[in-house]
């Protein structure tokens, strides 16, 4: 593996609805060792054990809509507190707005560290909706599709032998709200990060495996770059 742990230890994964941020935030997150934190995820399980957070979520996720920003500032500061201290973390469409992004530098600030890549996961919206109406998830987080990755068994996570679910905010319609706010709320993140030097742009197009190679390749890339030019 490159030297992706020397700065920062903090990935973020940017990319539409689809794109395969959550398939490749947990392999990511399993192969180097750290917490892959996906604030849907985050979301869906307190909409699950029925708490206030899930039930005030709920009708912006059934939209299609973001949760407002505050509400994800706090749950991502509690969850982060959660975690062993100085841990890595892939994170996994979080932030989405600018301030999202801001919120989450002072976040980490008092620790001393900062997001060290960016990596913007790219495919065509025809690439997206195919991804998208396929994807099937397991309670445990586990996703599959059913055109790229099924599981063995129809409708059956192989991890954990649980029924799978088919995303209520997977509907077409929601779909197409869900690009829109990609387009307006967090491509805006885009040129944020670029302004930074820590985005790398990972074509998303082919399966699995090949955007996996290309993600690593861009993440270790942009770490040897990086401490060639820092020392860091
Ligand atoms: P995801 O699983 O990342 O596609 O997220 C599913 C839904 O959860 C989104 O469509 C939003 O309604 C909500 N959500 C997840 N992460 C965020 C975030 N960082 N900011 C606002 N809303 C979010």
């Amino acid at each position: 593996m490159p030297d992706v742990k020397s700065a920062g230890r903090i990935v973020v994964l940017l990319g539409a609805p689809g794109v395969g941020k959550g398939t490749q935030g947990v392999r990511l997150g399993r192969e180097l060792g750290w917490a892959h934190v996906s604030t849907g995820d985050l979301l869906r399980a307190a909409l699950r054990d029925g708490t206030r957070l899930g039930l005030e979520a709920r009708r912006y996720m059934d939209a299609g809509e973001l949760v407002p920003d505050g509400v994800m500032i706090d749950l991502v500061r509690e969850h982060l507190a959660g975690l062993e201290p100085g841990r890595g973390v892939v994170f996994d469409g979080f932030p989405r707005t600018v301030q999202q992004a801001e919120a989450l530098d002072r976040a980490l600030a008092p620790e001393g560290r900062a997001v060290g890549v960016v990596a913007l996961l790219d495919a065509p919206e025809s690439v997206l909706f195919k991804r998208i109406s396929g994807r099937r998830s397991s309670p445990g987080g586990r996703v599959y599709n059913v055109y790229f990755d099924p599981p063995r068994r129809d409708g059956i996570c192989d991890e954990t032998g649980e029924p799978l679910i088919h995303r209520a905010d997977d509907q077409p319609d929601t779909v197409r709200t869900r690009l829109a706010v990609y387009q307006k709320a967090t491509a805006p993140l885009i040129g944020h990060y670029d302004a930074k030097g820590i985005l790398v742009r990972v074509g998303a197009e082919g399966d699995i495996d090949q955007v996996y190679a290309a993600l690593h390749a861009a993440v270790g890339g942009h770490r040897a770059a990086h401490a060639a030019t820092t020392g860091r």
